[in-house]
């Protein structure tokens, strides 16, 4: 279901808000926003190119003669300034908002743009008091808690993945490509309603399912394989996420047991994650399930991610993941087993974090057997 625009229009000032009070508690008078997936959730403007600048009392959406009517269109809470070839727009809106320390998104802005902005300053009259500091992950932090006009984006999102691998899955048989599979999930995902893929989808039978760079290639499938698939699809700017592993005919004891083993794992830390919880501790979770069974060097990549507009995003959920999980986030819970020359085993599913534990908004189904003859 599409959120009305209204709510859109609210959830957008409502994010200025959270936006703003941030810059407070970090001493800064402004932030230039450099991200597009920050550029877009903070102003609902969807074009390629453009900066925020965004203040205790106004906000401007800078972007390029392509893309005036759009901007002025989608972001009605931001003052719209045309960027011409040189910096000059960023001295305009800083004089214009009266700021002096500016924040920058230092993970996002090139190194040419930084220059050419404290070269624009160092030239300004007024420039020398005016000073440029890096921040990180000020705005990208913002979005990691779903508001419910975005939950229901996702949840169609996740949907429209699903429903492409209960579609193809079925018809997997010995002798067909990894890139027949993967095109066929694609015609899926698109026919559905998805505007793009999320990622190239990934289709690794056999021993290139222990391949974490593997995409799909040429490489026919055979019987008694282990398939692992790795799609999502880009619905309304948000990104699905979806791992199945299959197994074409009969499958051998190894797969038997290393899925058994996932699947045990995924079901835990589905059922054990809980606001409060570090994504480290809810990474903690699967990886003890799969070191009990003797797969612990097996398991070689984090548990899971936060997924949004960005196939990637926070909250971290892995080893190291110092960040406590909310009410409201939304995350993938993807626990693996490689077995080189083997193959591998992942299962994936996006959860959010509801009333206190996790809801899977992954419905695909679980039951790995396909084809054979
Ligand atoms: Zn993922």
């Amino acid at each position: 279901m599409v959120p009305s625009d209204e709510r859109i229009g609210m959830s957008g000032v409502n994010r200025l808000g959270r936006l703003r009070e941030r810059l407070r508690k970090e001493g800064l008078d402004a932030i230039l926003i450099s991200s597009p997936e920050n550029r877009r959730y903070l102003s609902g403007f969807t074009g390629s190119a453009g900066y925020l600048l965004v203040s205790q009392d106004d906000a401007s959406l800078a972007t390029d003669f392509r893309y005036m009517e759009q901007a002025a269109m989608q972001a009605p809470d931001f003052q719209i300034e045309r960027i011409g070839g040189r910096p000059g727009w960023f001295l305009k809106l800083i004089h214009a908002h009266g700021v002096r320390r500016v924040g920058f998104e230092s993970e996002n802005l090139t190194v040419a743009m930084h220059s050419a902005l404290e070269q624009a300053l160092s030239k300004d009259q007024n420039g020398k008091e005016r000073e440029l500091v890096a921040v990180a992950d000020l705005a990208d932090r913002l979005r990691q808690i779903k508001d419910e006009g975005e939950l229901e984006i996702l949840t169609r999102a996740v949907e429209i993945a699903d429903h492409a691998f209960e579609t193809v899955a079925p018809g997997i048989r010995p002798g067909v490509t990894e890139q027949e599979v993967a095109w066929k999930l694609e015609q899926e995902i698109r026919e559905r309603g998805a505007e793009a893929l999320a990622f190239d989808i990934i289709v690794g039978a056999g021993p290139n399912g222990a391949l974490p760079h593997h995409r799909a290639g040429e490489k026919v499938i055979q019987d008694g394989e282990a398939v692992v698939i790795d799609m999502g699809a880009t619905y309304q700017g948000y990104c699905s996420d979806l791992s199945r592993t299959i197994v074409v005919g009969e499958p051998d004891e190894t797969f038997r047991r290393v899925y058994e083993t996932v699947l045990q794992a995924q079901l835990a830390s589905e059922q054990g994650v809980e606001p409060g919880m570090t994504g480290a501790e809810c990474d903690a979770i699967a990886r003890d399930v799969i070191a009990k069974e003797g797969y612990g060097d097996n398991f070689g990549h984090s548990l899971g991610h936060g997924v949004g507009i960005a196939v990637h995003e926070y909250p971290l959920v892995g080893p190291a993941a110092a960040n406590e999980l909310e009410d409201g986030m939304v995350f993938t819970i993807e626990p693996g087993i490689y077995l080189s020359g083997w193959g591998g085993v992942r299962i994936e599913d996006i959860v959010v974090l509801e009333n206190g534990k996790a809801r899977v908004l992954s419905k695909a189904h679980k039951r790995p057997q396909v084809g054979g003859h």
